[in-house]
Order: structure tokens, then C-alpha cells, then sequence
């Protein structure tokens, strides 16, 4: 049994709003939405952060952009626009440690982050 949350989501040991998955990766609601759209792409097999990314998951982070993207269209955010988030390491305010895209929309976004 995983200790980490995101795999256990993911093998679906612990119910997850998920809205999309493939071999590769799977899309969930993010529990504790910041904005009308809050979905998270994480990728199946365990990853901690971009800390431990290598020329290996290159391909990997190019798919997860591209279903977030497809997300997107789907939640109707093509016209307003969103953002993409990820989190590294405490600083940033990283919770989780399995590697997730936050796509993040619907609501008017201010800049910098907190
Ligand atoms: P981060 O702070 O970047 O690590 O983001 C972690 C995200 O995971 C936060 O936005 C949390 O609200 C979200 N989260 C924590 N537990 C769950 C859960 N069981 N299902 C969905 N999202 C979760």
C-alpha cells in the first residue's frame, strides 16, 4: 500500500473526482478548489517534484501540458485563459510530494502569486 496520497488516488484506493486518465497520467478536482476550475494532472508512476526530473520525463511533461490544455477547452476557459502551476519544495508551498499541474480558471487572477 502507498504512503503517498496522489497514488493512492490514482490506484483509486481512495476515491478522487477524476475527470480524466490514461496510461500516463490522471486529471482530479483539487480538493480545495482557489478557483471555479482547480483540477490537478498528476503523472501514475511516482514522481516527487520537477527537483527529481531528468532528460526521462521530458516526453511526460510535454503530455501532461498538452491534456491540461485540452482540459482547458473542455472547462470553457479558452476565452478567459488560466494558469498552470507547479509547486517545488517548501518555499513554493509544495503539500503534496508526488509531482501535480494545477490548472487553475474562471475567475480573474492576480500577479505575483502570494
Ligand atoms: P501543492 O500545495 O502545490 O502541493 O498542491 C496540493 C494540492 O492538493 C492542494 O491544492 C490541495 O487542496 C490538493 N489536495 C490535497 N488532498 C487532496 C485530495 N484528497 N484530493 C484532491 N486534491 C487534494
Amino acid at each position: 500500500m502507498s504512503e503517498c496520497l496522489f497514488c493512492r488516488i490514482i490506484s483509486g484506493e481512495i476515491a478522487g473526482n477524476v475527470v480524466y486518465r490514461d496510461e500516463q497520467l490522471t486529471a482530479f478536482r483539487d480538493i480545495n478548489p482557489q478557483a471555479p476550475t482547480h483540477v490537478l494532472i498528476v503523472p501514475n508512476e511516482h514522481l516527487t517534484s520537477t527537483a527529481e526530473m531528468g532528460q526521462q520525463q521530458v516526453p511526460l511533461m510535454g503530455r501532461i501540458v498538452q491534456v491540461a490544455a485540452e482540459l482547458a477547452r473542455q472547462e470553457g476557459l479558452q476565452a478567459g485563459g488560466y494558469r498552470l502551476v507547479v509547486n517545488t519544495g517548501p518555499d513554493a508551498g509544495q503539500s503534496v510530494g508526488h509531482f501535480h499541474l494545477h490548472l487553475l480558471g474562471g475567475r480573474r487572477m492576480g500577479w505575483p502569486p502570494g
